[in-house]
């Protein structure tokens, strides 16, 4: 099948020279989670750091920043959720509907006693849906708060009997790989961009070669995945980037599913409250037949036919 939604290398470029501009006005105050590129690249080179075991600590006192909590979520991996968003995430998507969640300390702190209480008052919900459901934890990025993030999940499958899922864009470090993952059941991982050059213009501090290493990692420990794949007209659907993220997919033993995310505009109002510039232009969301097509496009061209592919739009 062929598409037809491709823009050309100079609008593509365009997109390159106003986020630059962006990137000269990220965090607010100047703060971020991870000090930026820089620091990220040096916390690469220390001496690996062994990875934090809850069941040797007092995890249920365990304390975090957190965004916020639902109690029945449905779309963020199988049956109904119980949804813990934390702050903190080192990554900074052009698009990213939640930028209030950057800066870990922007958060309400919590202990994951008082969240399993939250979750086992309301476990027949999730344990009895279709598909079987659980917690998921998202952001911000996960992977920001391992500690509080593995005591969590921890707490929730040794203690209140649920599935876990961890979302988030695979980045971060080995350390938190290793402390939250043994703790993991499903992983929904956020695939911004298929190619490097177009992955770093979209997350601006993170590289495609260090989320494939977290893909590495998943696979390595045969935990299932979700890809998740927010598809924005002409800068993601171009047929050449659907084909690269076949080739992702194509490569993995443990993917299930694709779900297809339509990019929306709902959270611009809040890079202006923060003082942000929001660039992304007109135009940029998918209709649902484009969402079908394009569906059905990664449906031709995965290996594993048992990969479900969820245009967001049947
Ligand atoms: S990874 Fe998620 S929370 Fe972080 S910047 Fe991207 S969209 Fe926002």
């Amino acid at each position: 099948m062929k598409l037809n939604n491709n823009l050309s290398l100079n609008q593509r470029c365009l997109f390159s020279n106003k986020t630059t501009l962006l990137e000269e006005s990220k965090c607010q105050n100047g703060e971020c989670s991870t000090g930026g590129k820089k620091k990220l690249g040096a916390k690469r080179l220390t001496k690996k750091k062994a990875p934090f075991d809850p069941s040797k600590t007092d995890y249920m006192n365990c304390e975090g920043y957190v965004h916020s909590v639902e109690s029945m979520g449905s779309l963020e991996g199988p049956g109904n959720r119980f949804l813990l968003f934390v702050t903190g995430c080192p990554v900074r998507c052009i698009y990213c509907e939640n930028p209030d969640t950057w800066v870990n300390k922007n958060g309400t702190k919590m202990r994951v006693n008082e969240l399993a209480k939250k979750a086992k008052n309301l476990k027949p919900y999730y344990e009895f849906s279709v598909g079987g459901g659980g917690v998921t934890c998202s952001g911000g990025d996960p992977l920001s708060q391992p500690e509080f993030v593995s005591s969590f999940f921890y707490a929730m499958k040794k203690d209140v009997g649920l599935h876990t899922c961890l979302e988030t864009s695979g980045q971060g470090s080995q350390y938190a790989w290793d402390t939250i993952l043994p703790h993991t059941d499903l992983v929904l991982l956020c695939i911004k961009h298929p190619n490097a050059k177009m992955y770093k213009e979209i997350t601006r501090t993170c590289e495609l070669d260090r989320m494939l290493e977290f893909l590495k990692e998943i696979e390595k420990r045969n935990i299932p995945w979700w890809c998740r794949y927010v598809v924005i007209n002409g800068l993601t659907d171009n047929e050449q980037d659907l084909i690269e993220l076949c080739e992702i997919c194509n490569k993995s033993k443990t993917l299930q599913r694709i779900d297809l995310l339509a990019y929306h505009t709902l959270g611009e109002h809040k890079w202006k409250e923060l003082g942000l510039k929001y660039i992304m232009g007109e135009g940029l969301i998918p209709k649902k037949d484009r969402l079908k097509e394009i569906a059905e496009f990664l449906r031709s061209h995965l290996t594993n036919k048992n990969v479900e592919v969820n245009s967001g739009a049947e």
